[in-house]
C-alpha cells in the first residue's frame, strides 16, 4: 500500500489548522501499513498538533493577560467614580491607554487622574468597599431541632433545657428574649446580629444621621470586639455579611453575619445565641455523638462564633454521652473527665 501524502512538517506558526485537519493527518499517518513510515507519519501528526496546541495556548495566555489589564482599568474607573483617590500601591508609572502591563505599579510617582485635594474618607456602599470578592461557600442555619438520631422530643426538648440551663442559667423557652453581655465575645441575639450588619453595610457610609467618622466612631468598641484574631488576613476587617443559601426550610437569601475562618478562604457565620443548640445538635447527636474535639473541628468550620466551653456543655448535657458515661462505656464524655 502507497503512503498517503502527508501535509508539510514545517508549518507557518500564524496558520490555524482545524480539528478536523488534525484529525485527517492523524488517520491518514495511523493508516500506514509499513511500520517505520507510520511511526514518522504519526509523528509528524503529533508535532503538528502540538503546534497548534502551542498556539492555542499562547493566544488563551494572551487573552487572559488582556483580561486582567481590563479588570484592572475598569475597576480603578469605578473607584473613580466613587470618589475615591488611587491607592497608593495602584499608582501608575505609565498612561493607562499605552500601558500593557498594569500590575507593574509605582509607588513614587501620583496618578495623572488624582485631585489634589487631600485623602478624604469618601462614603462607599458596602459592595463598592469589599476589597475583593467574597468568598462563594454556600451558608446555611442548622434548622430547629426537635427530635433526631437517638433522641426522641422529649429527650431533645429535656437536653435544650439542660444545655441553656448549664450555660447561660436560663431556662431554653427564654433564649429568644435574652440579652448577652457584648463583653461577652461568643454570644450574641438575633438583635445583636442584626445591629452587627447594620454596622458592617454601613462602615464605609455612615448611618443614622452620623458621617462615616462619627459612626465608626460610635461603633468603634463593638467593631474590635468582632473582629477575628486572625487579623493578619489583609483585609480591612474580618467581618462581612452574606446571604444564606437555599436549605429544606429555608428558601435562602436572608443576610447574615460572617467573617472569614482561619484559613481566609471561607465564610463562616454568627450564630445566634437561639441556635446554637441546633447548631451542636446537628454536629453531634445527628453524626453519631462524636467527641468534642471532632466536633469543635466541625463547629469551626461551619460557625463563627461557638468557643469550645459551649461544645463541652453540649456533650455534658447530652443524654446519650451522660448514660454511656454512666455505663462506663469509652465515648466521648468518658475523656471530659478531669478537665
Ligand atoms: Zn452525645
Amino acid at each position: 500500500m502507497q503512503a498517503p501524502e502527508l501535509p508539510p512538517m514545517e508549518m507557518d506558526s500564524q496558520t490555524h489548522r482545524s480539528v478536523a485537519e488534525l484529525m485527517a493527518q492523524l488517520s491518514s499517518a495511523d493508516s500506514i501499513t509499513d511500520p517505520t513510515q507510520r511511526d514518522a507519519a504519526l509523528i509528524d501528526s503529533l508535532r503538528t498538533i502540538r503546534q497548534e496546541l502551542d498556539m492555542a495556548q499562547k493566544e488563551s495566555n494572551a487573552a487572559k493577560a488582556r483580561l486582567d489589564n481590563a479588570q484592572d482599568v475598569f475597576n480603578l474607573a469605578a473607584h473613580y467614580l466613587a470618589g475615591g483617590s488611587v491607592p497608593l500601591e495602584s499608582s501608575r508609572t505609565e498612561d493607562a491607554a499605552s500601558s500593557h502591563h498594569l500590575h507593574t505599579y509605582n509607588t513614587t510617582k501620583p496618578p495623572p487622574l488624582r485631585e489634589p485635594s487631600r485623602t478624604k474618607l469618601t462614603p462607599k456602599s458596602y459592595e463598592e468597599s469589599l476589597e475583593e470578592p467574597l468568598p462563594t461557600n454556600p451558608i446555611l442555619m442548622p434548622p430547629t431541632y426537635t427530635s433526631g438520631a437517638d433522641l426522641t422530643e422529649e429527650m431533645t426538648s429535656a437536653h435544650r433545657e439542660s444545655f441553656y440551663r448549664t450555660l447561660l442559667g436560663i431556662s431554653s423557652s427564654e433564649v429568644d428574649s435574652y440579652i448577652p453581655n457584648e463583653k461577652q465575645p461568643n454570644l450574641r441575639s438575633k438583635a445583636q446580629l442584626v445591629e452587627g450588619m447594620h454596622i458592617v453595610e454601613h462602615w464605609y457610609t455612615g448611618a443614622d444621621g452620623l458621617d462615616v467618622g462619627a459612626f465608626r466612631s460610635k461603633h468603634k468598641t463593638w467593631y474590635t470586639r468582632m473582629k477575628p484574631n486572625t487579623s493578619n488576613l489583609g483585609r480591612r476587617t474580618g467581618i462581612h455579611v452574606r446571604a444564606l443559601a437555599p436549605s429544606l426550610d429555608s428558601e435562602g437569601g436572608e443576610t447574615v453575619l460572617c467573617r472569614y475562618n482561619k484559613e481566609g478562604n471561607r465564610s463562616i457565620v454568627y450564630l445566634d445565641v437561639g441556635k446554637v443548640y441546633d447548631a451542636l445538635f446537628e454536629i453531634h447527636t445527628m453524626d453519631g455523638h462524636k467527641s468534642r474535639e471532632v466536633c469543635k473541628a466541625k463547629v469551626d468550620e461551619l460557625y463563627a462564633n461557638v468557643p469550645d466551653g459551649q461544645v463541652k456543655v453540649f456533650i455534658e448535657t447530652c443524654p446519650i454521652c451522660v448514660e454511656r458515661k454512666e455505663e462506663g462505656k469509652v465515648g466521648p464524655v468518658v475523656r471530659l473527665e478531669g478537665l
